[in-house]
């Protein structure tokens, strides 16, 4: 999702590498090279004056760290001014008024419907709400009650709306009390949207926050808006004052900017992202997550770096002939696990994959890679090489083999099998980061 700025982001760390100490003429240039890359991945001009003037008095400020080198005390400080920037790992919880009444607002095509639907689904899988309503206010065009009613019948959610009505209003009243009569502890109302904000949006909006008293006010932007999201947001934030905005569409080619910039602008939480089409594609916004993701502490790269210097070539080549061809057995995990402990720790080297920093890896994981080891050790060349002829009875006996309780074969194999999976999505590289993000 963030893959232009990550990429420039990881460069320039690589390119601070054994810094002496911090000091304004050696972070000057990487300083320069950050604000560039925020900047194209279109982040508010001022935001990025302030966020490079903090880093800075931070870098010159700090005291210098023992078993730290420079270059990471950098990062870490780039880092935590990110999270600043993204507003903080402190999650805002729903009030827990029932029923909760969310009103969902936003430009036309940024998602609402569909996020409207998303978060109803969301809520309801987490058990935090057991019987939503979505109420169809999107009267302007009748195809968008269609599509509010069909997303819902997809998820299991209920719908209000009306055919022959235009009084918004009125009809968010009706939904409400139609809510209220049947048990419903969630009611959201999904509105209309315009291609820009325009007073007659901005009136029927606030008309019927007036009346129907939303606990939230939810503004639905998309991702890829760039510098435009701010402006949006302020705007919506002066009509209806906004408690949250979710960010759509983030499994797009988005640069990232509106992200970075609609928090700081408004002060409001990003609280939710969608990242697909897909209903269930809908997640909590993590702050550090996503710093973590721009910064490039995921970094492909230099996995592939390191890596390289320990595999020897032909191994490799033969590694991606096989990758290309999806063709990956046990004999070929088993390799890959045994360059992976040459190389190091599995907690440095995961550091290293996308998508991987809330796994929390532990000295736990190099056990694990030794059982697995272990396990494939005790399969025969033919399971090894066709996994799929593995079944109950061999089960039984690759773990007596290992002397392992079958659950860890078990779960070997249902590892494997999406490790599979994802490395067949790999023969396309524009799914390979994807797919590793877990997008
Ligand atoms: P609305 O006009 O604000 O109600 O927007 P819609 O909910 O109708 O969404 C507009 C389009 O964006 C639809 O085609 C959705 O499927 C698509 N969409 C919404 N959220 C996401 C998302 O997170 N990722 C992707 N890829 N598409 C999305
Ligand atoms: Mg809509």
């Amino acid at each position: 999702m963030f893959e232009s700025i990550t990429d420039k982001i990881s460069n320039i760390f690589r390119n601070l590498r054994g810094l002496g100490k911090l000091s304004e003429e050696n972070i000057g240039e990487a300083l320069r090279e950050i604000r560039l890359a925020l900047l194209s991945a279109d982040v508010n001009f001022s935001i990025v004056n302030n966020f490079i003037q903090r880093v800075k008095e931070q870098c010159l400020g700090q005291t210098v760290l023992q078993n730290i080198t420079p270059e990471q005390q950098f990062v870490k400080i780039i880092f935590d001014e990110m999270c600043v920037l993204l507003g903080n790992d402190k999650i805002t919880e729903l009030s827990s008024k029932k029923p909760l009444k969310i009103l969902m607002v936003g430009l036309h095509g940024s998602g609402k419907t569909t996020s409207t639907v998303k978060l109803a689904h969301f809520l309801k899988n987490k058990n935090q709400y057991a019987k939503p309503l979505a109420v169809a206010c999107d009267v302007h065009r009748p195809a968008a009650i269609n599509q509010l009613e069909i997303l819902c019948q997809q998820t299991n959610i209920d719908c209000y709306a009306e055919r022959d009505s235009k009084n918004v209003t009125a009809i968010a009243l009706a939904g409400l009390s139609h809510g209220e009569k049947n048990n419903h502890d969630l009611i959201l109302f999904d509105t209309a949207g315009r291609l820009q904000i325009d007073e007659y949006l901005i009136d029927e909006i606030k008309d019927i926050a007036l009346k129907v008293h939303p606990d939230e006010v939810f503004l639905v932007a998309d991702g890829a808006l760039g510098q435009e999201a701010a402006n949006v947001a302020k705007d919506f934030h002066r009509a209806v004052p906004l408690t949250g905005i979710i960010l759509t569409k983030l499994d797009g080619d988005s640069r990232a900017g509106a992200a970075l910039s609609m928090k700081e602008v408004t002060g409001v939480p990003i609280r939710y992202m969608g990242t697909g089409e897909r209903m269930e594609a809908f997640e909590i916004f993590h702050p550090s997550r996503i710093a973590q993701r721009i910064l490039g502490m995921g970094d492909v790269l230099s996995l592939v770096e390191k890596a390289q210097e320990q595999v020897n070539e032909k191994e490799a080549k033969e590694f991606e002939k096989k990758l290309k061809k999806g063709k990956f057995d046990f004999n070929d995990f088993l390799q890959q696990l045994q360059s992976i402990q040459k190389m190091g720790s599995m907690e440095s080297l995961i550091k290293h994959l996308p998508g991987t920093h809330h796994l929390n890896i532990g000295p736990e994981a190099n056990d694990k890679l030794k059982q697995s080891e272990a396990i494939i050790h005790s399969m025969t060349a033919k399971e090894r090489a066709k996994p799929e002829i593995i079944d109950g009875s061999r089960r039984l006996r690759i773990a007596k083999g290992c002397g392992l309780p079958i659950q860890s074969v078990n779960e070997l194999l249902k590892n494997f099998k999406q490790m599979q999976t994802m490395m067949k999505k790999m023969k396309n590289p524009q799914s390979n980061l994807k797919s590793l993000l877990g997008m």
